[in-house]
């Protein structure tokens, strides 16, 4: 078989692709308006994980830490949550939906969070807080298992439980896009502006691009809004983006509230905008539009100008959150480019049940590696040992020490991108991400071909 899907054999992370799932229940709850989640492990679980979004997004973001000491690590520490949730509501008289976030310690040591919710319910929220809306979540992310990209599931799967009531229909469309950036949530509503489509966008974080008002500073929340979430068992349908990221919130309203469903494919590249497109026509009964038709061909013929003289035939690694990784390499190969390397950073049982893992097994006609749990050794090691050769690296900031080190050309794409400018303002999903993504990888080689005078010639006459 050319494309071959196995495990990283090495005992052992040399630098992690991923972070652990407490940072994806974080992610997840800074998505909710009027929200602030308590991480109950040490104040590390919380401090280095805030310092990736703000250093991705270049905002801040409130996440709170039940910090956990020793005395607690050994003896239990559920006392830490009560006390938490207490200052955190006298300290925040906005705050409504408040996720306990448990972390590895807090697991190994067998913290019982649902028991402390249910006593907060009946004692200290009717007592003190009598009369205010506060809803206390208990998510389960242990980080002896899964990554950020589980976790993030598993958190939404568990707010959306919580919060869905079955009432009257609205009407409206569940989206969830996953694990995004504020460009993509922007991109998407556009389709769906086009399409005249009501739609929840859910986790919702375009406005993670905060301004800087007259009036001070601006702390960046979420869109996303307990009626939102209280409204998904009411939709005509749902579509869930990423396989790994929110089918499990999905699943939840197919099973309980017999929302019809649709899981993917990440809409990266022209292929799977198409099926976006076809998916949400499906769903809501809304035609396609004439403007998206259009759109389509500006970008269509946008990737042609870069497709043939400089993409086809690059071959490129990619690694990162397994749907953004799985549509990155869909749209190379329909860029004709080879993504001889797929890093996936986690160790999920089910990669090898991805229809779109096995058309990729079917169809490629070049040797392709997909590597689960892997790291970015994995990666590193392949170029210094020489076994593959690479023109292009897709990645986040982290691995950028390998394309410097080995002097391959590497576009910033994914979660964390801290070392360029404004990246999560462009988008990778729909026609736009399309278009820009094409373009930044070409962009990508000119300048390295200018540096490292190979052809540059050719861009005099392009
Ligand atoms: S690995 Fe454990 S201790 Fe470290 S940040 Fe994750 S949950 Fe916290």
């Amino acid at each position: 078989m050319l494309c071959e899907l196995k495990p990283r054999e090495r005992a052992g992370i040399i630098n992690p692709v991923f972070t652990c799932q407490p940072a994806g229940a974080q992610f997840a709850s800074i998505g909710i308006k009027d929200c602030i989640g308590i991480v109950h492990g040490g104040q590390g679980c919380v401090m280095f994980v805030r310092l990736i979004f703000s250093q991705h997004f270049k905002e801040s973001f409130e996440l709170a830490s039940s910090s956990v000491h020793e005395e607690g690590a050994v003896f239990g520490a559920v006392r830490r949550v009560e006390e938490a949730v207490d200052v955190l509501l006298m300290r925040y008289p906005d705050v409504k939906v408040v996720p306990i976030i448990s972390t590895c310690c807090t697991e190994v040591i067998g913290d019982d969070i649902d028991g402390v919710v249910s006593k907060l319910n009946r004692g200290l929220l009717q007592e003190k807080y009598a009369g205010r809306e506060v809803h206390l979540v208990a998510i389960h992310t242990p980080s002896f298992v899964g990554s950020m990209v589980s976790g993030y599931d598993v958190a939404t799967r568990d707010f959306i439980a919580h919060f869905a009531q079955k009432t009257e229909p609205n009407g409206k469309l569940n989206l969830f896009t996953g694990w995004v950036n504020p460009g993509d949530v922007k991109a998407l509503k556009h389709l769906l502006a086009e399409m005249q489509i009501d739609a929840t966008v859910l986790f919702e974080i375009e406005s993670f691009d905060s301004p800087l008002m007259p009036h001070g500073n601006f702390v960046s929340h979420g869109g996303t809004t307990i009626a939102d979430m209280q409204g998904t068992a009411n939709a005509l349908g749902t579509l869930a983006l990423n396989r790994y990221e929110c089918a499990k919130a999905a699943r939840h309203l197919e099973t309980e509230f017999g929302i019809p469903t649709i899981i993917g494919p990440t809409p990266i590249g022209i292929r799977n905008t198409d099926t976006f497109l076809q998916n949400l026509k499906k769903l809501t009964g809304k035609p396609i539009p004439e403007s998206l038709v259009r759109e389509r061909g500006v970008a269509i013929d946008a990737i042609t100008d870069v497709t043939h003289m400089f993409l086809a035939e690059k071959k490129v690694a990619i690694y990162g959150n397994p749907d953004l990784v799985i549509g990155l390499a869909e749209a190379c190969i329909d860029m004709e480019m080879k993504p001889v390397l797929l890093l996936l950073g986690d160790d999920n049982a089910f990669y090898g049940d991805d229809p779109r893992i096995k058309a990729l097994q079917a169809n490629i006609d070049f040797e392709m590696e997909i590597v689960t749990n892997a790291d970015l050794w994995e990666l590193e090691k392949r170029i210094k040992e020489g076994k593959i050769e690479l023109d292009l690296i897709l990645g986040h900031s982290k691995g950028r020490f390998t394309s410097i080190e080995y002097n391959i050309p590497m576009l910033r794409v994914g979660f964390p991108t801290y070392d360029r400018a404004g990246l999560y303002r462009h988008p990778v999903v729909g026609y736009a991400g399309a278009l820009w993504l094409a373009e930044a990888m070409a962009n990508t080689l000119f300048a390295d071909m200018e540096y490292k005078k190979d052809r540059e010639w050719i861009l005099n006459m392009w």
